[in-house]
């Protein structure tokens, strides 16, 4: 299939999997999908990387999700960045560096300890802090802080390098990568999704697999099925490069908070991290606008005063860009990932709002055990594309 260089150019293809996006998510679909034998094509209307999977941080996290669902997805993920994908975290630069949450006042810290009890029950190392052990982990944070937690399985990884190293892993397992080409049709023999088209070519195709990101709603309305896949605007501010000033991956409690919220208004809370070319990356806001690309003062201001709070120190840094992306966000906070009853041959894997990075491997690999009917090692049940929470 691969070798065929008629085909690239636009002959019609057939494989056992088409990947529609080469985002995070359908780059590590593809790897796991092809590494398992199948057959894939992946196929991106735009560079891979190009959505949302490059206007993010990288973050990989535990530590900013309550127990339940999302959890276990993300220690399943967990699991993979340190086993399966371990020998290839130089090429994404994987940092096991751990996350530092900070709370301010007594009700924060108080908040933050109910948390770290119910995740440690589900077998997550949250480890509550004092102030001057605050310090100790992170010396430029400013005192009179009231207390925190510090995870030590919290990490970070290069999310541009990470597409392009996963796709570059699926393309050695023989999958084909498209890029510049769109997915504006679904072939269907009765009910049943086929294949895809595209202004170049067909493609066959046993499976469908819809990883589209914020866009998966049009996927998925092409074979005439409603997914609730919304955008949620971040904007993150970058630093000059700094000698090494902050360790971990450092936020206020509150974003916890933020994270779960289905406020459309702007929301704030500091998250900041350093990175190994010196640049400290502030993040992030919240907000449903729409695809809203306008530059935002109220959200850069808000980002720049919260990171001050936290780092005093980064006061006369100066701020060499921002950008943004649209996380792709559902209801009720959870992804959509698995085969769609209502359209039998389209599956699902999207919706992963603010860890769609961190969840990404997991994700790939689940979808590339259900493709091959081998037993999925975490239940697929709450991420339905038909479960009642996208129903609203
Ligand atoms: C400010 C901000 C900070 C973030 N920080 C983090 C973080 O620290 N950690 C973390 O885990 N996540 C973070 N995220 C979220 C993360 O970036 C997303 O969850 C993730 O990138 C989603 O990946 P994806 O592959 O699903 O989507 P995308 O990367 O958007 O990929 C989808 C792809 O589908 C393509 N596409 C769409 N329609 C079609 C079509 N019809 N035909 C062909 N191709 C199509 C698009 O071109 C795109 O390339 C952040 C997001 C933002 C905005």
């Amino acid at each position: 299939m691969t070798a065929d260089p008629a085909a690239a150019e636009g002959g019609a293809l057939r494989c056992d999997v088409v990947v529609v996006g080469a985002g995070a998510v359908g780059a590590a679909t593809a790897c796991f999908a092809a590494r398992a034998g199948l057959r894939v094509v992946v196929l991106d209307r735009g560079a891979p990387g190009g959505g949302t999977s490059s206007a993010g941080e990288g973050n990989v996290l535990v530590s900013d999700k309550d127990v339940g669902p999302e959890l276990d997805l993300a220690r399943h993920s967990q699991r993979v960045w340190r086993t399966e994908l371990a020998e290839y975290g130089p090429r994404w630069e994987f940092e096991a560096k751990g996350g530092v949450v900070v709370a301010a006042t007594e009700a924060s810290r108080a908040a933050l300890r109910e948390l770290t009890a119910r995740q440690r029950d589900a077998g997550i190392e949250a480890l509550d802090v004092d102030p001057d052990e605050l310090a100790e982990l992170e010396p430029h944070l400013r005192p009179g802080l009231a207390g925190g937690a510090h995870y030590p399985e919290d990490a970070q990884v290069q999310p541009v390098l990470l597409v392009a190293q996963l796709l570059r892993l699926a393309r050695e397992s023989g999958a084909m990568v498209l890029p510049h080409e769109p997915v504006t049709g679904l072939l269907r023999t009765g009910d049943r999704v086929t294949g895809v088209r595209t202004p170049r070519r067909r493609v066959s195709a046993a499976a469908v697999v819809n990883a589209a990101g914020t866009w998966a709603g049009e996927v998925a309305a092409l074979a005439g099925v409603r997914l609730p896949v919304l955008p949620r605007r971040g904007f993150v501010l970058v630093t000059e490069p700094l000698p090494p000033t902050i360790r971990h991956k450092v936020y206020a409690a509150e974003y916890v908070g933020d994270v779960g919220s289905s406020d459309a208004a702007l929301q704030s809370s500091p998250v900041i991290e350093g990175t190994p070319a010196g640049t400290v990356l502030i993040g992030s806001t919240r907000e449903r606008v729409g695809f809203d690309r306008r530059p935002s003062p109220a959200a850069l201001g808000a980002l720049a005063r919260g990171a001050l709070g936290l780092f005093p120190a980064l006061a006369g840094v100066r701020a060499i860009r921002a950008y943004h992306g649209f996380r792709p966000y559902c209801p009720d906070h959870l992804p959509v990932i698995g085969p769609d009853p209502r359209a039998p041959g389209l599956w699902h894997a999207c919706g992963h709002e603010g860890a769609g990075i961190g969840l990404s491997v997991g994700t790939g690999q689940l979808l590339a055990q259900a493709l091959t009917g081998t037993p999925t090692a975490l239940g697929l049940a709450p991420f339905a594309p038909e479960r009642e929470g996208l129903a609203a």
